[in-house]
This record gives structure tokens, sequence and C-alpha cells, in this order.
């Protein structure tokens, strides 16, 4: 599994760090943000550092608890501040998102991204950690009632990874390479008048090794392979042509991709407009 680097999801950097070793982690503790599930890392570590004034985001690790996205905090061995008196002892994992009753908020792809978390630490560390909520050590409701019996039943796995949809009859499987989403979890390509997380390429900020501005025109070159008439003086994108900076232009193509794919159509290119143009068939 992929962990989402610091610098892929534009970190600040500590203002101080202290480190451990393996033989002292003994416990990996789970903690949910009890917040907005699509807050950013990136928000969460601006909130830690200005407002509780720590050196650095006070995870470990984050998990958006929708997308199963996984995003490095402070890693492995730095001490972090998620539970005062055991930060030496207990990696954090916090959980983006908060706990409604009566609702699975955790999805089965974070549940199985949190598994794989707690393997991953137990074969660095060469024996194993007690999982813990925080609830455990502290005076909280962290990690909420959902992770917390999901913790100590042992964090079982039910649901089967979801199989891909069969393609109507008559249409034809999804034309190049797929490419994984690029942004973390919750962002999306989109207008340079939004919020840190709307992408626009006007900036040339990198993600996973690559400017936004060269994924926005794979995702337009893929269109491109599925049929759409792209390019400029093209029927689509016919000003600027596929140049990566979102404005007008790629909002009607995202528009109308949308209303093809009967997908939400917020004109914003997040992970199900990118998705669907890279695994859906041709209809
Ligand atoms: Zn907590």
């Amino acid at each position: 599994m992929d962990i989402i680097s610091r610098a892929e999801w534009g970190a600040r950097p500590p203002e101080s760090r202290d480190v451990t070793t393996w033989t002292k982690r003994t416990a990996f503790m789970g903690h949910y943000s009890a917040a907005s599930a699509t807050q950013t890392p990136r928000q969460i570590q601006d909130f830690h550092m200005r407002k509780r004034g720590w050196a650095d985001i006070g995870y470990n690790f984050l998990i958006s608890s929708t997308s199963g996205v996984i995003f490095e905090g402070r890693g492995w061995l730095t001490i972090g501040a998620h539970c005062a008196g055991h930060n030496t002892p207990a990696i954090g994992v916090c959980v983006i998102g908060a706990d409604k009753p009566d609702v699975q908020d955790v999805s089965d792809a974070a549940r199985r991204s949190f598994k794989w978390l707690y393997e991953e630490a137990n074969r660095r560390k060469g024996g194993k950690l007690t999982l813990l909520g925080h609830r455990d050590r502290g005076a909280t409701a962290c990690p909420g009632d959902e992770i917390y019996s999901w913790l100590k039943a042992g964090l079982p796995i039910v649901g089967q990874p979801t199989p891909a949809p069969k393609p109507p009859a008559g249409s034809k499987p999804a034309p190049g390479t797929s490419l994984a989403f690029p942004l973390p979890a919750g962002w999306y390509f989109g207008p340079a008048s939004g919020p840190d997380y709307s992408v626009s390429g006007l900036y040339e900020r990198y993600f996973r090794g690559r400017t936004d501005r060269a994924w926005l025109k794979e995702w337009a070159i893929q269109l491109g392979r599925r049929g759409w008439n792209v390019g400029k003086g093209r029927r689509w994108l016919s000003q600027h042509g596929n140049d990566g900076i979102y404005g007008p232009e790629y909002r009607a193509l995202a528009l109308a991709f949308q209303r093809d794919q009967r997908l939400r159509q917020d004109t914003l290119i997040g992970v199900n407009t990118w998705t669907a143009a890279f695994n859906n068939p041709v209809t």
C-alpha cells in the first residue's frame, strides 16, 4: 500500500522533532479527528501547530475514513503528540472523520488501510504492538465507538474489495493505462480561486512527482482516448488547448463528462471524475 508522504501533501516542516526506537515502541493507538471527513492533513497540521502550539501534526499517520488513503504524519519513529504520557510507546494513527451513530463512517478501504498499517508496524518492530484506542489511556471518547469496538475485536475485515462493475453489452473497456488519482483524499482539480485543496495548475504544485498541470493534461488526454474531441480548435478546450490550467474550458469538459457518466455534476475533477475516465467502459 502507498503512504502519501509529507512532501506530497504539502506539510510544513516540524518546529522540532524527537525520535524513539522500535524497542521502545510497544503500542499502536487509534484516534479519530471527530470532524469532517473532508479535512485535509494540512488543515489538521495547521490546527495543531497554530492553535495547539505543537511542533508538528500530532499523529504519526492519518487515514481518510472514506477513501482509505494513508498520509504520513510524524512517521514511524518520531514521537507524536496524540496521547499525553504515551507518545513514546504508542504510534498514533488518526482516522479522519467523525462517528455518527448508526452509520458505518469508516469505509472498508479505510479499515483495510488501518489494518495494513498495523501489520506493517509489527513487521518493522519484529514483534506485536498492543492495539489500543485513545480512550484506553486517556479520558476521552476518542476514537469513537465504531472504531473502538472494531479495534477491540481485532480489526476484522468483513467487506471484500468491490469488484469492478461489468461493462454493459456493446461497450468497450477503458482505453490506455489506468492512472491513480494523483491528489490527496478530498482534493480536486478546480478553480484557482478555491481553497488550498482546489488544484488549478496555476501554481505548478507537485503531486506524486509531477506537476498538477501535467496530471490535469493526462486526464484530458485520456478523454481524448475515449473519443472526446479535445484540443486547441477542437470541440473541447478549443481556445487554450490542453494546457493543464483549470479554467472555464476544463470546467465545461468536466461537467459534460460527469453528465455522460452519470457522476455528481459539480464540475470539479475529484477522485470519481478522474477514475471514471481511466476505468469506466466507453459507452
Ligand atoms: Zn485521540
